[in-house]
């Protein structure tokens, strides 16, 4: 068990601990916001022949000109059995397949009909004009969506239009929430002065459910060590057995001796992070354990660098850890200690402008931040304009 450990390590550390859930087949229409868990290639072409992009005339470019002979009619779902001879149109609208030996669509705001016949009244279309070739969006054994990359809603209909019903993805994980501390009043109730409101676990549950993960909040535990121990083995079907609180070294700091007396092994017990540093992330039987701190925004910051990471992995993930954005930042910022700190801020003009209150329980600017701006440990000063890596919070 290491001390103090940068930060990129414990998050690869923790990520090594985690191997991706069983798959499961499932409609792609339910499959939003899960990981593919094998490529998924297109079985046909889209589109399957060349279709018209607009309403008008399909015609052979070298009878431009014009005039025309219109001889039938292409619809969406319904094509022309026939195909256009010298100066022959068909008359087709958005979405129809382009009959055989046509070669350029002529927009109808370009033309005009009188009974059979059609002219021109602008100037011709080049070859090709208005037509969505065949498997000119993808062809048939094309990569559609990568093992690995989330089925966001595009991802959706790109499977679909591929010709699949179904998608294989990682099941849900399935994640509890233990809260600890013996001030923690109910989310309403009324509060002694002794206590205050048991906001962490709503918030990271709200967190943990955008990745799609099942979250059961199995409230909160006071500080002692069997109602712990009680809450963490009660958890253990979990995937994942998350505590709040009570992570570092206290007298009333009593997780990780209830990870402990529960058999959990722990890979690390503290991180160099700011805020966050009390950090445990272990193995308890099948179940993975995280201890997290309980100020509410160490909470928040190491739920999104560890928690989030954590799941994504176990649902199959490629990325598992949050995207960087780079940004000049808006203001100087000073010189780091020997933890790499995440500064609450948001994006002004395209800058990145660190908030000035970064107190780690203050809430009403957690809730106004809109990034995270990471500062190694060890960095030295910056002035206003230098490029540093932020994460988005949404
Ligand atoms: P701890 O990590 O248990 O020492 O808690 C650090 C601070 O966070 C204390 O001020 C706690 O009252 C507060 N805190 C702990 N758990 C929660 C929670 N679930 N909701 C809101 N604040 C909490
Ligand atoms: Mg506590």
């Amino acid at each position: 068990m290491a001390g103090l450990l940068p930060l990129d390590e414990a998050q690869a550390r923790l990520l090594a601990l985690a191997e991706a859930l069983p798959i499961e087949t499932i409609a792609v229409a339910e499959a939003g916001g899960r990981w593919a868990a094998s490529d998924i290639i297109a079985r046909r072409s889209q589109p399957a022949a060349d279709l018209s992009a607009m309403d008008g005339y399909a015609v052979r470019h070298m009878d431009l000109p014009g005039p025309f002979r219109i001889i039938g009619e292409s619809a969406a779902g319904k094509g022309f059995p026939g195909s256009p001879g010298a100066a022959e149109a068909v008359r087709i609208f958005t979405g129809a397949a382009v009959p055989e030996g046509a070669d350029t669509v002529i927009m109808q705001e370009n033309c005009a009909r009188e009974g059979d016949t059609l002219r021109l009244t602008a100037q011709p279309p080049a070859p090709g004009r208005d037509i969505r070739v065949r498997g000119s969006d993808f062809s048939e054994h094309a990569l559609l969506v990568a093992r690995g990359a989330r089925m966001t809603p595009a991802a959706i209909a790109l499977a679909i239009m591929g010709g699949h019903g179904t998608v294989p993805v990682h099941r849900r994980a399935r994640i509890a929430l233990i809260s600890t501390g013996d001030e923690l009043a109910a989310p309403g109730a009324v509060t002694g002065p002794h206590q205050i409101p048991a906001s962490n676990g709503p918030m990271l549950a709200a967190m943990l459910r955008s990745t799609g993960c099942d979250v059961d909040d199995m409230g909160v535990v006071g500080d002692d060590l069997d109602s712990i121990k009680g809450a963490v083995d009660a958890a253990r079907r979990h995937d994942v057995i998350l505590t709040i609180g009570g992570a570092s070294v206290g007298d009333h700091d009593l997780v990780k001796p209830a990870f402990l007396a529960c058999r959990a092994t722990l890979d690390f017990i503290k991180v160099a992070l700011k805020p966050g540093k009390p950090l445990m992330a272990g193995r308890l039987a099948n179940a993975l354990v995280l201890g997290l701190p309980g100020n509410p925004v160490s909470a928040y910051v190491t739920c999104f660098l560890f928690a989030l990471p954590l799941v994504r992995k176990l649902m199959g993930a490629a990325t598992p850890l949050a995207p960087v954005l780079p940004l000049p930042l808006g203001a100087a910022m000073p010189a780091v200690g020997n933890r790499t700190e995440f500064i609450r801020g948001k994006i002004e003009d395209g800058r990145a402008l660190p908030f000035r209150n970064q107190d780690s329980a203050a809430l009403a600017l957690l809730a106004e931040a809109a990034i995270l701006i990471r500062r190694n440990a060890g960095a030295q000063a910056v002035p206003a304009g230098t490029i540093v890596d932020t994460l988005r919070l949404d």
